[in-house]
């Protein structure tokens, strides 16, 4: 395994001029360019897989099927999907027709930022570090990737295996910690994108800041789940533990804590007790049963949430230090002041927290940050609408957990404090891209558009206003009524009368012809 060496901080000037000339140079503008780079970085995961592998065990624990599912699997899928798709949306884009405008030939150009910044997290070391290497290149951008210096094996593998596989003109691996990433902080970048805890998120949107770079901020945050005893039970214990156990709970969309009626409390423990004991017949400490806790401190951090809550635990609970192992657990009688409520847990904590309505979940919900994700186990559609309509969160999902960001086609992306901006696919195209709009104007245009020039005539201003003007839909009378949601039996009887008296009409004009 190799060891993993800091990026002295005397260099990252050198290797950002350097990613700056290779900008320049011109390479990216070929998009068949772009793709042999893409398709390099899936290969260099593919040809390399085996030895990511044992990367993330000795970084996370991980067991095989984990790193398989959510990072070398996942990244190759979304990479091929870059290679497929970076033609199509690169191409410049026609503005939709307007009468006014469509002589100039207005046009959206997808231009590239520049030089990129990308500074991932440990917890999913590869999938938020590749992709957006990507979807940077996708969009013709020159890239350093900052790697989390808390999985060592995985980021001295990037140093390795990059050189290697990419153009060193165009991206490079800048490893290290607070020194080396303030240092690239006080670069300017055509865009950064930080995935990471909301304290250092401040530092890097604030860094930002003083050279006006735009920023993308993937931050966590605590998500909730609402559980309607309406719900499939057994699927939803088995999602729910299997979302929060998965890489030791240190997932930023993993099920944060649950929200379930008093009364169904009991009902839902019973159950995640027999998935507990099905997932995990060696117990979950088991060689290969789940992952380990990133560092220590992630370790400590955990367990003392768990050793200060005045919940009562009734799933799991072991703990070894040693190997930084902590069960899958689950409390019940969780209040909203206890320890385990006070910060994203990033652990495979699962607290339970009753309440006597859902009003008074919602409440709780919308009284704390946006979570990044919402998750609802029901099968009742007005259950799901009741929390989706009253909430606001990054994304919001019905009976599943934790696989969303790998949905093809969707943006993952938190709102306020659990971040802003979006990626994956393309939405990660798209946040490097630049939209550059051009209009290209003849000249016979000035027949039409004398009026703008000097001098300014009242003979001018009222040939404009004709022309430019638009009459707008007659004035309102006040708000909407408040219940103007259109039913289908609304819109049903309004057709109906509709085709009556049309019906009605139609008879007359042919009574009156025929009389
Ligand atoms: P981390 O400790 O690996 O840090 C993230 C990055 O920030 C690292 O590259 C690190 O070197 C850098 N960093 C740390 N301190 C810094 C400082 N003072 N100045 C500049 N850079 C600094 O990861 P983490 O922050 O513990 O990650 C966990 C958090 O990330 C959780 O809150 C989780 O929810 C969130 N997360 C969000 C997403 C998402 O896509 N929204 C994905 C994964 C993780």
């Amino acid at each position: 395994m190799s060891k993993l060496e800091y990026t002295p901080v005397e260099d990252i000037d050198k290797i950002h001029a350097e990613l700056k000339a290779g900008f320049y140079s011109g390479k990216l503008k070929s998009i068949a360019y772009r793709k042999y780079q893409i398709l390099q970085l899936a290969y260099l995961i593919k040809d390399n897989a085996k030895r990511f592998e044992e990367a993330f065990a000795s970084d996370l624990g991980r067991p095989p099927l984990e790193s398989n599912f959510f990072e070398i699997g996942a990244c190759v899928g979304e990479i091929y999907n870059d290679y497929k798709n970076v033609e199509k949306w690169a191409k410049p884009e026609k503005a939709p027709f307007s009468f006014l405008w469509f002589a100039m030939n207005p046009t959206i150009y997808k231009e590239p930022k520049g030089v990129v910044l990308v500074i991932s997290p440990f917890n999913y070391p590869m999938f938020l570090s590749v992709l957006p290497v990507s979807s940077a290149l996708a969009a013709g951008n020159t890239v350093v990737l900052k790697p989390s210096e808390s999985t060592p094996a995985t980021s001295a593998l990037f140093a390795e295996l990059f050189p290697k596989y990419l153009d060193p003109d165009l991206v490079r691996v800048v490893n290290g910690a607070v020194p080396e990433t303030t240092r690239l902080l006080d670069l300017p970048w055509g865009h950064i994108l930080y995935t990471g805890g909301g304290k250092v998120g401040k530092i890097v949107a604030a860094a930002a800041a003083k050279h006006l770079t735009p920023v993308s901020l993937e931050l966590g945050g605590k998500s909730p789940v609402f559980i309607d005893p309406k719900c499939d039970l057994k699927m939803t214990a088995r999602r729910l533990l299997w979302g929060k156990a998965a890489n030791a709970g240190q997932t930023c969309v993993a099920p944060d804590y649950l929200i379930v009626p008093r009364s169904f409390q009991d009902t839902l423990v019973k159950a995640l007790k027999e998935t507990y004991d099905e997932f995990y017949p060696d117990g979950a400490g088991a060689p290969g049963a789940m992952s380990r806790l990133v560092t220590p401190q992630a370790f400590a951090r955990v367990s003392g949430l768990l050793k200060n809550t005045k919940g009562t635990i009734v799933v799991g609970g072991e703990m070894d230090e040693a190997t930084k192992f902590i069960a899958p657990t689950v409390i019940k009688d969780v209040k909203s002041d206890d320890a385990l409520m006070s910060e994203e847990i990033f652990g495979p904590l699962l607290p339970i927290m009753p309440v006597d309505s859902i009003e008074e979940g919602i409440a709780y919900v919308n009284a704390h940050d946006h979570p990044l994700s919402i998750y609802v186990f029901s099968n009742d559609k007005n259950f799901k609408d009741k929390i989706f309509s009253s909430t606001q969160s990054g994304s919001a999902h019905v009976n599943e957990t934790i696989i969303h960001p790998g949905a093809e086609g969707l943006p993952f992306g938190g709102i306020g404090p659990s971040g802003s901006g979006y990626h994956t696919g393309k939405y990660g195209f798209d946040m490097f891209t630049h939209l550059r709009s051009s209009i290209s104007s003849p000249s016979w245009i000035d027949y039409i558009l004398s009026f703008r020039f000097p001098p300014y005539t009242a003979a001018k201003i009222a040939r404009m206003n004709k022309a430019l003007m638009p009459s707008l839909p007659a004035r309102p009378k006040g708000p909407p009524k408040a219940s103007s949601g259109a039913s289908w039996t609304k819109w049903f009887s309004f057709t109906l009368a509709l085709l009556l008296a049309g019906g009605l009409i139609k008879a007359k004009q042919i009574k009156s012809l025929n009389a």
